[in-house]
């Protein structure tokens, strides 16, 4: 493709992109396509000659093929797990990274490429009120990864390193690694485990209160004494700023405490969560984070109008990360990279390559400004807090959980049926809502009760979609009561 081409054909994409957007609402909102039919419909062979295939042919097996197979989720009417967000600065910032086609693995691969990273980094903890101790101007530093999965597993790595003085990275690790999360912790902190080779077994599950679902920092203690009775080594706690069920809040400040007398990690988990504190009023969600956090992760691409993937992932002491993740062979060694003058961003994550990511959130933060982020997450959470409102409002139903931000977790009563047939009901209202295509939503777990997850944060969704929503979840539990 030459440039003209690339030119061409590119305003051709840009334009069908907004065209998607300025449709958005009239697709159904989750994809129909039953298994195996979008594979079925494209050709099993690879096109031999590239030549006759004009953008024209490929943009017509998009609409026909493809986009049947698509949940949109940028559609206003997307409510379940949690939002996945885009937009366009975000996705111009992206196209420009793949036309630079930058690989930054080193300072010296592209300068610009780690240097804008710290520098939209250290943004961030400004914008969150995040320590300043995260900064890459000290010992910390900030960091982006693929994912809040990725970001949770080199925190273990780094916390392994802080707690055997560097041996894990010579003697590897025994199974005498210990780490501590809650029943309500994202399962990537357990897969974790797995991947640093402690297995499942490492793993302590925290008990939760049973009403606000956050760690209990007693149990914590409890158990990190059985362990170091048992000469076990307590290595990392995983706390959690807005769990995925139902965004529940650990106590930082008092699990930090209890790390730092026992000389374990402290992690933090705030992947969908963290970034609310771009909002001055949202900024107790971090309470303890300054004073006791070791790293802490938070994602763009959640609710921050930044596409995937970009994790925020900080340290408040780089050494741990890179002394865990660096590995110098020789066709990597440069000037730049030998005067130690230099970060260099393969020592802070699993690949070696990674794109320029930074640019995207450059773009994202410089046009919509702080007070544009605010406003974004401020309307989602003034919107849940309205739901919250009606819900109470209404004896059919419960909010079954504590509701800070915008997830609400509520529950149709049902009275007069037995458990497990009310949780059937409360799927089939689900079930119904999904298939009729305004609107999608998931379901968890509170107290062994399936209840409904309405989880608020596409940058479309208005309160009237969300006042839709809510019309429609009572006409549904109407007509099954
Ligand atoms: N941690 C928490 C608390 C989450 O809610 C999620 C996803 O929802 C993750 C981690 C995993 O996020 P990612 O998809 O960025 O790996």
């Amino acid at each position: 493709m030459s440039p003209d081409e690339f030119r061409n054909n590119g305003r051709r994409v840009v334009d069908w992109i907004a065209q998607y957007w300025e449709r958005i609402e009239t697709l159904p909102v989750l994809s129909q396509v039953s298994p195996g039919q979008v594979r079925a419909s494209l050709p099993a062979h690879p096109p031999q000659s590239g030549s006759g295939r004009s953008l024209d042919t490929m943009m017509a097996e998009l609409d026909e093929l493809v986009m049947p197979g698509i949940t949109h989720w940028q559609h206003p009417g997307f409510l379940a797990y949690f939002p996945a967000n885009a937009s366009g600065p975000s996705i111009l910032g992206d196209l420009l990274s793949s036309g630079l086609g930058v690989q930054g693995m080193l300072w010296a691969t592209s300068p610009a490429c780690t240097e804008l990273e710290q520098v939209v980094l250290d943004w961030l903890v400004e914008l969150l009120g995040l320590p300043a101790a995260f900064r890459n101007d000290g010992p910390g530093g900030g960091v982006i990864q693929d994912s809040s999965s990725g970001a949770n597993f080199v925190a273990l790595q780094a916390a392994l390193h802080s707690v055997t003085n560097g041996t894990s990275i010579t003697e590897g690790v025994s199974g005498a690694h210990i780490v501590y999360a809650s029943s309500q912790t994202h399962s990537s902190v357990e897969k974790a485990a797995r991947m640093a080779g402690l297995g499942s077994r490492a793993l302590r599950v925290v008990d939760v209160d049973p009403v606000t679902l956050a760690m209990l920092p007693a149990h914590l203690a409890e158990l990190i004494r059985a362990d170091q009775a048992a000469a076990l080594i307590p290595t990392m706690v995983a706390a959690t700023i807005g769990t995925t069920s139902t965004t529940a809040i650990d106590p930082v400040a008092e699990i930090g405490a209890i790390c730092r007398q026992s000389g374990v990690w402290l992690h933090i988990d705030a992947a969908f969560a963290g970034v609310a504190a771009v909002s001055p009023d949202l900024r107790w969600i971090n309470d303890g984070v300054a004073d006791f956090a070791d790293s802490y992760c938070t994602d763009a691409h959640k609710w921050l109008l930044t596409n995937f993937d970009a994790t925020a992932f900080w340290v408040r002491d780089r050494r741990h990360l890179t002394g865990a993740l660096s590995i110098l062979p020789e066709y990597l060694r440069n000037e730049a990279s030998d005067s130690g003058a230099v970060v260099d961003y393969r020592d802070w994550q699993i690949e070696l390559g990674r794109r320029f990511r930074a640019l995207k959130l450059w773009m994202v933060i410089c046009w919509y400004g702080a007070d544009g982020l605010r406003a974004h997450i401020q309307g989602h959470v003034a919107q849940a807090q309205e739901l919250a409102s009606w819900v109470r409002a209404d004896d059919r139903f419960d909010v079954v959980a504590p509701h800070p931000l915008s997830l609400v977790c509520l529950r149709p009563l049902w009275p007069g049926w037995g458990d497990e047939e009310a949780d059937r009901l409360t799927m089939s209202v689900i079930d119904s809502l999904n298939g009729s295509g305004e609107c999608y939503l998931t379901h968890t777990k509170v107290a062994g009760r399936t209840v409904v997850r309405v989880a608020i944060g596409a940058p479309t969704t208005t309160r009237g979609h969300v006042a839709r929503v809510w019309e429609l979840i009572r006409a549904e539990v109407s007509a099954r009561s």
